[in-house]
């Protein structure tokens, strides 16, 4: 059976490469009849940041990628979280121990810098390697009797992989093909820390085993680490899960790796939801409280490194998981786009049914407070949706809608005032009071009064939108003035004449 985890650490919030990685994840494992798991790797206590977890599971849940276990979700291969696992890691070492696969090193930090920095002195770097272990503070290079005596002593030490001498490996990825490492490029990485903990490599790897992951599904920044994940997988004697390793998303420039600082200077979104640094209590933007709508953002980030079937670019979640296939992920990285983002947010907003746009911008506090009806914000929706890329939008730059220019704009001014407006709108408006104040019939009045008064139409328009809207913006005259209504309409002529 297919099983697909997202691992992420707990050490910030999820960025838009993160969610992409959950989402190939879920659309693999949904695509394939399996189950998607969240797992929190939270074993490196140092990096760890309270409200981490809480916020990635709001972000999937936001996305619409529901986890079929996860640490709030359960399951029956739990617990879910990395920290409450430590009996089934205590265990595996040992077992990793007696076949002499780890060995302990007891190298206290100062003593490794010290070594780095005589191999840097010398233009070499230092590496914990087949080489270098053997003059350094360890079981492979000390006694029995010395080694015991050092635990007798209760000496911190830390758990090695004994990386082999020489071997070739032979690594397999689903996206990016067969690759081969040479161990001797590859270090004793620590499998288990000071104070107990395994690091990332070793609880990894035992938990894909113990939770039957099928398929690791993860970002290239990881490739470095696939050997060495072969060859946990080898010294424990369990069958490999299959791997996939995903391309970078790339700054909009197209040149290395967009980043959260990108987001922030460009006033762009990098985050699902809005995260707030606890350190410097600066808030990064995110999707959601930008008004992106969660399908929007999900279509968009889904075509980052892959294209379904015909290049068609808006495609539901449940349609990707019918379409999503692993082989047809993108090699090269993916380069991420502001505008795009924007319009997916557009297309989106045009498939909502106004009724669904009015509850949302209801919740907008300006709209809240004011004393509009619902028979009228839904006139505006119909009319000024199409121009939106938000719901938000509706409200800013309908604004003239809801509150009367107070100005107007000069340039503006010019172009279409003269000494005879005040007296054409004065009349104007006595002919369009006089119908039912209804786009249709609004419209009939304007066009017979220019043509009774040989006027031509824009010389009536103009002036009369800049009347209302205060610049020359908006949606067709007729349809403002019905919004508007008569009082409203009269109110605003009035204003502008004097
Ligand atoms: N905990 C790792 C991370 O934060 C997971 C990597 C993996 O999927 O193996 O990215």
């Amino acid at each position: 059976k297919v099983r697909v985890r997202f691992a992420p650490s707990p050490t910030g919030p999820l960025h838009l490469g993160g969610v992409r990685t959950a989402l190939y994840d879920y659309l693999f494992a949904k695509s394939s009849g399996g189950n998607f798991i969240l797992r929190i790797e939270d074993t490196d206590t140092a990096r760890f940041v309270e409200g981490a977890e809480e916020y990635i599971l709001e972000a999937l849940d936001w996305c619409g990628i529901i986890p079929d276990e996860s640490p709030k979700h359960g399951g029956k291969f739990g617990p879910y979280r990395q920290s409450e696992r430590r009996d089934i890691y205590d265990k595996h070492l040992a077992e990793l121990l007696k076949t002499d696969y780890a060995y302990l090193a007891f190298d206290t930090p100062e003593e490794l810098d010290e070594i780095r920095k005589e191999f840097e002195e010398k233009g070499d770097v230092f590496s914990y390697n087949y080489i270098s272990r053997n003059r350094l503070k360890n079981s492979l290079s000390l006694s029995d009797e010395e080694v015991k005596k050092l635990l007798d002593n209760e000496t911190p030490y830390v758990v090695r992989f004994k990386m082999p001498v020489d071997r070739t490996l032979i690594l397999e990825d689903i996206i990016r093909g067969t690759s081969n490492v040479n161990t001797n490029s590859l270090d004793d990485k620590v499998l288990i820390k000071q104070d107990g903990m395994p690091t990332y490599h070793f609880a990894n790897v035992v938990d894909d085993h113990e939770m039957e992951i099928s398929h690791v599904i993860r970002g290239e920044e990881w490739l470095p680490s696939l050997g060495l994940h072969f060859l946990l997988y080898e010294a424990f004697g369990w069958k490999k899960p299959q791997f996939a390793h995903l391309s970078l998303i790339l700054k909009p420039e197209g040149k290395g790796k967009l980043s959260k600082r990108d987001g922030d200077k460009f006033g762009f979104p990098v985050f699902p939801l809005n995260f707030k640094d606890q350190e410097t209590g600066n808030i990064s933007k995110g999707y959601r409280e930008e008004g992106y709508l969660p399908e929007a953002f999900i279509n968009m980030v889904a075509l980052l490194g892959w294209s379904p079937a015909d290049d068609k670019e808006i495609i539901s979640l449940e349609e990707m998981v019918k379409e999503f296939d692993l082989n047809k992920v993108h090699k090269a990285g993916a380069r991420f786009s502001k505008e795009k983002a924007e319009w997916f947010n557009h297309q989106y907003l045009q498939q909502k049914s106004d009724d669904e746009i009015l509850d949302n911008l209801k919740k907008l506090s300006e709209i809240s407070e004011s004393s509009i009806s619902d028979d009228k914000l839904l006139k505006i929706i119909g009319l000024m949706k199409e121009r939106a890329t938000f719901i938000k939008d509706i409200y800013s730059e309908g604004i003239f809608f809801f509150n009367a220019p107070k100005t107007f704009d000069e340039k503006a001014s010019k172009k279409s005032w003269n000494e005879n407006t005040a007296d054409i709108l004065n009349k104007l408006l006595n002919k369009i009071s006089a119908t039912s104040f209804k786009a249709e019939d609004i419209s009939t009045a304007i066009h017979d009064f220019a043509t009774a008064e040989s006027l031509g139409f824009g010389k009536i328009m103009m002036p009369l939108r800049l009347a209302l809207v205060g610049e020359l913006k908006g949606p067709d005259v007729p349809d403002l003035l019905e919004i508007l209504g008569k009082t409203e309409t009269e109110k605003r002529i009035n204003f502008a004449i004097e």
